[in-house]
């Protein structure tokens, strides 16, 4: 066979970096991205920003004209930046691969006034568990009193351009939050005194309202990027896809759906993949691929178009038989000619990979998807309290009937995680004294189930 046989030949080159966007409420996260994806379109060529599933592709080309003089891309050979469309950590965990974080960096957005809060540790506790190299967005630096935005200059220089008073101010909220990193473990610096943003944690002052600071970001984005990439990220995109369930979801004319971030190889829409459910890998065959249509083109309700393959780093919806059963967070593999054994084993022993520890007694623990379940399940144990059982998905009877079994008062609570309880089962549990603890937030919902064991105790005695 000769080397340009398609079958055969591999396509070796660095892949999209994915980016994640995590921190507390409020900080600005979906604002960032909105500025991000705004400052890209308005860049870019019309259609230079494709629609996707879960996530947004942002080309080099349109960095750089973002970027202006900052970024020079014939020092890359990176294709862009694929950001992951919903922020925060949930999202996050629930964006595994093999091995880790499915994103492969991320920013952290801190409000510069409010500095570090309970979820901006959260988050870098996440981080620091995935090892993921991030940069550090301080945020909102308009609202320091008496800035005066310079749009279009470097951060840097409308910085030096303020008041000594605004200066001096900037300063020490920036400092604190320096200081935070490295209360957590962290050295950290403003970016341009950073030379290995691997080894250093950068800071970026931003402001997600006027922009000031957003070309800086991806500035040091695609430079992180690229030396991080450099060491880890090779992949063949011509090779059998690799990805990550985003979500499980019916689609209209399509049955149930899987949104999908495939990061390795490509998916084709005559492929068998295997993807992991709740019983255990689901083995089906693709019956389309499906992407967002352009805006202008969407007129009826045909919302997406058929592909005939996604190549990676990329997000799509696949329609399938079968997919009841899939769980958010699984791993998908395609088949294609590799041994079907052997792709079924990578998604068992990934579905392993999951540590979800359960003991003989314990509290029900349920959540949306895997990697939440296993961030749940982590600070659960971190804090010594046992789980008898976890599950992807609603709380249902059977969930009561287990936590009714489960030794003692303590343990006969069921924590949800983002995730439905069906009526039925609320009933029971209200008839069984089984109680339900429901939150979107994990230290919330560990919080209240404190709060409730300390009350058992003090009733106790
Ligand atoms: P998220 O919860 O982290 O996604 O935060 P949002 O992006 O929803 O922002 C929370 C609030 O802060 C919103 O009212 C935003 O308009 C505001 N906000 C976000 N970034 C900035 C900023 O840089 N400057 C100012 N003045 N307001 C901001």
């Amino acid at each position: 066979m000769s080397d340009t046989d398609p079958t055969t030949a591999t396509d070796d080159t660095l892949r999209t970096p994915i980016v994640a966007v995590l921190g507390h409420v409020d900080h600005g996260k979906t604002s960032l991205l909105d500025k991000i994806r705004g400052s890209a379109v308005t860049a870019g060529e019309s259609g230079a920003i494709t629609q996707h599933i879960g996530a947004t592709a942002v080309p080099l080309e349109v960095i750089s004209e973002i970027a202006g003089d900052l970024v020079d891309p014939t020092d890359f050979d990176l294709p862009g930046l694929l950001f992951i469309d919903t922020p925060g950590h949930h999202s996050f965990s629930t964006l595994r691969s093999r091995g880790g974080a499915l994103a492969d960096i991320a920013i952290l957005v801190v409000d510069v006034n409010d500095g570090f809060q309970p979820q901006t540790l959260e988050a870098i506790d996440i981080l620091k568990r995935t090892q993921t190299p991030f940069i550090v967005a301080a945020n909102k630096i308009d609202t320091v009193p008496g800035w005066n935005p310079n749009e279009g200059q470097p951060v840097q220089q409308t910085m030096d351009a303020q008041s000594d008073r605004v200066q001096s101010d900037l300063n020490e909220k920036l400092y604190e939050i320096i200081g935070e990193l490295s209360d957590n473990g962290f050295s950290a610096d403003m970016y341009w005194r950073v030379q290995n943003f691997q080894a250093n944690i950068g800071v970026v002052p931003v402001s997600a309202e006027t922009s000031e600071g957003i070309p800086d970001l991806l500035t040091v984005m695609m430079g992180l990027s690229q030396r991080y990439m450099k060491e880890e990220m090779e992949i063949d995109t011509s090779g059998p896809g690799v990805g990550t369930v985003l979500e499980v979801k019916d689609t209209q004319g399509f049955g149930t759906t899987l949104d999908a971030i495939i990061y390795d190889g490509t998916i084709r829409n005559d492929d068998t993949i295997v993807v992991g459910g709740l019983q255990g890998p689901i083995i089906t065959d693709v019956r389309a691929l499906l992407r967002p249509r352009p805006l202008e083109e969407i007129r009826t309700e045909q919302e997406f178009e058929q592909v005939e393959q996604v190549a990676a780093a990329d997000g799509v919806k696949i329609a399938a038989p079968d997919l009841d059963d899939a769980m958010a967070g699984a791993p998908i593999r395609v088949i294609r000619d590799r041994d079907r054994s052997e792709v079924i084993a990578e998604v068992e022993a990934e579905l392993a990979e999951i540590e979800v520890t359960t003991q003989e007694e314990g509290v029900v623990i349920k959540a949306d998807t895997l990697g939440s379940l296993e961030a749940l399940s982590s600070t659960l144990e971190e804090e010594e309290i046992p789980v008898m059982r976890a599950e992807v998905g609603a709380v249902a009877p059977r969930d009561v009937r287990v936590a009714e079994t489960a030794g003692e008062p303590t343990n006969q609570a069921i924590l949800a995680f983002s995730v439905e309880v069906l009526d039925d089962a609320r009933d029971l549990a209200e008839q069984e004294g089984v109680e339900l603890f429901e939150d979107d937030v994990i230290y919330q919902l560990v919080e209240s189930y404190d709060d409730h064991v300390t009350a058992i105790e003090e009733a106790q005695q």
